[in-house]
């Protein structure tokens, strides 16, 4: 198994006049260097330098990569289901042998893991997996015989161009979410990648390229506002699936309606493990750990707040921070337990959120600012923290945040715990811990949330469980991946049918049609 990426088109030859080599876009099946116009640094997060640039796409460049995957489609769409099938097939098989090499490349410029890395592409890899099952989701319906000599069918095709626009926290799992499914469905896409971590996106062009994928049909678009912009009111875009922070899915979903699209655009979270007094503190001090420091708390299903009902609060609290003493923190590429933070402007954000809660009254158990980590003073780093006591109208509570910042609301009772949790504004995940088998069948119908773990604290749902939140976490009809993937990506058509003969005519009548 190969581990190299010098050979991945993953840069441009010619650099810009930072010095540095600039990654660029992909389109037409081909890699397209960066023209020489704007660019947004790309770091390497736990070096803490700049060791890239990535081309923010003009006006032009957003036209020809719209054009080409608007010149795909019908080819695509026509293709007939078993060839689609097996190209969907080899892109799977490419994944799963050489996923190592896509891990590396998301540590190099998300910072994390390198076996979390590994962990999303897996994710990923599950979407594509049910992906090459499409032929029988997208299979229609027949009633024969309705009416007399009458048959109704439906079908259901392809979008044409659709646009998907990802976060930096998972670059390669987020796309996949979408990519398999729509191209499965016959669709191009058109992906606009985040720009702090664009690399990923090209090394999954170049494969589906080698997986006999025709040139059009995955389209990769490096850019900032001007290119979602131009994806989101571009007539040729007919639908847009958007993840990321919620103000901006605010801003994608009502756009891109506007438009007249299509659109699912799932938002942030705010994720709340609830502790009921009879939980095995051992396990739920481990999961609250696991899913609080994991990927530097850079998940949209990470746990950041603890609801411990008393009086379990403070044993927790001892058993996290002793935990917390042994986590290693490091270059995710020598497998520490948690990497740097994404950038430092990111890393600077998260930890102003610390103040804002010793500010408001909280107690800073563990302070996770100032870390040091060997041989790596740049790094974007932040220890993992703990807040005690933090006040439900502190915005470290009611706002997202983000990273590697646990908190602790101490609360007298589940119903205290499910109210709170209930009040907030997002609503992607939530876990409750508890060996009471009727308070947590109580608590996933009570609970106003997309996703619910019962002894779990990442309750991501597999491939064919569609996975979105409610509220301020996701805007639009349709989660991701799963039958509403599908659908999302296909419309359908309801077919009336009668092969006219003398037993079943009727003649003439303008009676409106009903069936007897
Ligand atoms: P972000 O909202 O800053 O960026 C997401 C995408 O939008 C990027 O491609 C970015 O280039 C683009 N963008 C940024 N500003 C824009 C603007 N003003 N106009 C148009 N486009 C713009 O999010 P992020 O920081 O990359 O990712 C972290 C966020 O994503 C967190 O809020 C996290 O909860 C969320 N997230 C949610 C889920 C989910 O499933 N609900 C999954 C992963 C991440």
């Amino acid at each position: 198994m190969s581990h190299s990426t010098e050979n991945l088109p993953v840069a441009d030859p010619f650099v810009e006049e930072s010095g540095l080599p600039v990654v660029g876009h992909w389109i037409d099946g081909t890699y397209h260097a960066s023209r020489g116009g704007r660019t947004a640094p790309v770091y390497d997060p736990a070096i803490g330098k700049q060791t890239k640039e990535v081309a923010l796409a003009d006006e032009a460049e957003i036209e020809a990569a719209i054009a080409s995957a608007a010149r795909a489609f019908p080819g695509w769409a026509a293709t007939s289901m078993t060839k689609r099938q097996a190209v969907v097939f080899r892109f799977r098989e490419l994944l799963n042998e050489r996923k190592h090499e896509l891990a590396e490349i998301i540590t190099s410029e998300h910072g994390k893991v390198v076996s979390d890395a590994l962990g999303e592409v897996q994710r990923g890899l599950e979407v594509v997996e049910l992906a090459t099952g499409f032929p029988h989701i997208l299979k229609g319906e027949y009633s024969e015989n309705v009416s007399t000599g009458i048959d109704v069918y439906s079908t259901k095709q392809p979008l044409g161009v659709v646009g998907i626009i990802s976060p930096f926290n998972f670059p390669a799992m987020v796309p996949m979410w979408f990519f398999p499914i729509a191209i499965a469905a016959g669709n191009t896409v058109v992906l606009k990648p985040s720009e702090k971590d664009p690399s990923a996106s090209i090394w999954m062009a170049e494969l589906w390229k080698e997986a006999g994928l025709p040139d059009g049909v995955f389209t990769v678009l490096q850019g900032d506002k001007v290119a979602v912009d131009g994806l989101l009111t571009h007539p040729e875009v007919q639908a847009i699936s958007f993840v990321g922070s919620t103000p901006i899915a605010k801003y994608i979903y009502e756009t891109a309606a506007k438009h007249g699209k299509r659109v699912q655009a799932l938002g942030g979270a705010k994720n709340h493990m609830l502790v009921l007094p009879d939980a095995d503190l051992d396990l739920v001090a481990d999961q609250a750990i696991n899913s609080g420091f994991g990927s530097a708390g850079e998940r949209c299903m990470a746990i950041s707040v603890v609801l411990a009902v008393e009086p379990v609060a403070d044993e927790l609290i001892e058993k996290i921070t002793e935990r917390i003493g042994k986590l290693r923190v490091g270059d995710g590429r020598r497998e520490p337990d948690m990497g740097p933070l994404v950038t430092a402007q990111h890393r600077d954000k998260v930890a102003s959120y610390i103040d804002i809660a010793a500010d408001d009254g909280a107690t800073v158990v563990v302070d996770g600012r100032g870390i040091e980590v060997e041989g790596a003073d740049e790094g974007f780093w932040l220890g993992p923290t703990l807040l005690d006591n933090v006040p439900t109208t502190s915005r470290a509570y009611t706002e997202e945040i983000f990273g590697p910042v646990l908190s602790i609301v101490r609360v007298e009772s589940y119903q205290e715990g499910v109210d709170l949790i209930n009040s907030g504004a997002f609503g992607n995940g939530t876990a409750i811990f508890t060996n009471d088998g009727g308070a947590a069948r109580r608590f996933q119908n009570e609970i106003q949330v997309g996703m619910i773990g019962i002894n779990v604290p990442i309750p991501v749902p597999v491939a064919y469980y569609s996975f979105g939140g409610w509220k301020n976490s996701l805007f639009g009809d349709s989660k991701a991946y799963g039958i509403q993937g599908f659908d999302f990506f296909t419309r359908q058509k309801a077919i009336t049918s009668r092969w006219l003969d003398p037993a079943t005519h009727g003649g003439i009548n303008l009676g409106f049609p009903k069936n007897d």
